[in-house]
């Protein structure tokens, strides 16, 4: 049996609602303040929340912040219920996570409609979870309050929440901008900003990497054309690419529909791949690299130099670009054994007719030497550090040289 808790301090319209549930069948659970019913959510773990917003000490905004903070009720659909249609109540209560509202005095149809349409989300949500679930690991508390969130965010499409940073790759030579490294940004409304090293791990064991991938390939391809368009005819940008993405089905298909509707040409993307990834099933990788390849797209080993089986796959691989991990870059002028490492990476990738990018350039001395290495490109916080939108925009087309 379905359970809902009604969180409302008005004895009238709690009964008046409670006996509308009834009367459907469903289980009530009653709380007559914000603090009654964040401890019927807790120990009651209802299937849905009905909440008043306006109520004395806690109101309906602190009951969904709290509840949000916790894993256990962060997926609870909540609905509130407010008294008036003030347009900045409502927007402040969707903004915190709140899947609907209602408001006063509502019919009996609108708010059986609200709730059946929210139960029915629900499970869909669950369905999706549950399929994309199978190998994730016992999650740490912390870990289940961010994964709650994560998928929070992901079902009610507040997509807004992310963002993509660029940060510029540029041409060791003239030190201008020839392309930038697409880099995704999470600013939870619940958690605050929470960084691709926590984020990605997450979302690739949850399997919810794919629609945030997805929603990251056909954004960069939407601004990759408007940048293009501006006038960087040669511009490109690159994307990391996950394990999940890689091997699944309909990855391709989907990518070249991102850069059909957006009319780039594919040479316009290059996708980074680490040697993890390569390594954890060489051959779905060697195939599915094959495909991109014949399709126009560039590809680039990510982070070369940190993986186990470097050499071997450099043959078979069908790429364009490798970028040398920043271990190797860090301190370079200070370290014969990483300055020889990496010249050797260099002449190596050279004679096999690859570009090199050298990542993590932070002083002007690791620069000078990447650039006596012959380095074909070069990308670091010396040049810039990954950048907003707007701000990258403004480096890109007033063609800024970063070396000056
Ligand atoms: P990555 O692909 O190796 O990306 C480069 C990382 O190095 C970025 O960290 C960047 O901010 C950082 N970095 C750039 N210049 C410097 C420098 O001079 N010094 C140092 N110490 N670091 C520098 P970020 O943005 O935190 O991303 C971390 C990793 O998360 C990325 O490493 C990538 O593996 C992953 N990631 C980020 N966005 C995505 C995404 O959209 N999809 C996937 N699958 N992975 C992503
Ligand atoms: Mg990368
Ligand atoms: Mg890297």
């Amino acid at each position: 049996m379905t359970k809902i808790l009604v969180i409302e301090d008005e004895e009238s319209v709690r009964e008046n609602i409670l006996d509308l549930l009834e009367a459907e069948n469903f289980e009530t659970l009653a709380a007559a303040n914000g603090k009654i019913g964040l401890d019927l959510a807790v120990s009651e773990a209802p299937d849905l929340i009905l909440c008043d917003l306006m109520m004395p000490n806690i109101d309906g905004y602190e009951v969904l912040k709290k509840l949000n903070l916790q894993a256990s009720t962060a997926t609870i659909p909540f609905i509130f219920l407010t008294a008036r249609n003030a347009k900045a109540d409502v927007r402040q209560g969707m903004d915190l996570g709140a899947d609907d509202y209602l408001t006063k005095p509502f019919t009996r149809s609108e708010l059986l409609n609200a709730i059946m349409s929210r139960l029915e989300k629900q499970t869909d949500d669950i369905k999706y979870l549950s399929k994309n679930n199978q190998n994730s690991a016992r999650f740490l508390p912390e870990l289940q309050i961010l994964k709650s969130s994560l998928l929070r965010t992901l079902a009610k499409r507040k997509l807004r929440e992310f963002q993509v940073h660029y940060q510029p790759i540029v041409d060791t030579t003239s030190g201008s901008i020839v392309a930038a490294e697409s880099l995704v940004r999470w600013q939870s409304s619940e958690l605050g900003l929470i960084s691709p090293a926590e984020l990605i791990p997450l979302a690739e064991s949850t399997g919810l990497i794919i629609p945030i991938g997805e929603w990251l390939i056909e954004n960069v391809c939407n601004q990759t054309k408007i940048w293009q368009d501006a006038g960087c005819k040669d511009f490109y940008a690159t994307i990391n690419i996950s394990i999940n993405q890689l091997v699944e089905q309909d990855f391709v298909s989907k990518l070249l529909i991102s850069l059909a509707e957006n009319n780039l040409h594919p040479s316009s993307l290059e996708l980074e791949i680490t040697e993890g990834v390569i390594e954890h099933d060489m051959n779905t990788a060697i195939n599915r690299m094959q495909e991109l390849q014949s399709h126009g797209l560039k590809l680039s080993i990510d982070d070369f130099g940190t993986g186990n089986s470097s050499l071997i796959y450099l043959k078979q691989l069908p790429i364009n670009t490798l970028k040398i991990d920043h271990y190797f870059v860090h301190n370079i002028d200070k370290d014969r054994q990483k300055l020889a490492i990496t010249k050797g990476i260099i002449e190596m990738a050279h004679n096999l007719d690859l570009q090199v990018v050298a990542e993590g350039v932070e002083t002007r001395t690791e620069f000078n030497i990447i650039k006596a290495l012959k380095c074909d490109k070069t990308q670091g916080y010396l040049l810039s550090h990954p950048l907003p939108v707007a701000e990258f925009e403004e480096l890109l087309l007033t063609n800024q040289c970063l070396l000056a």
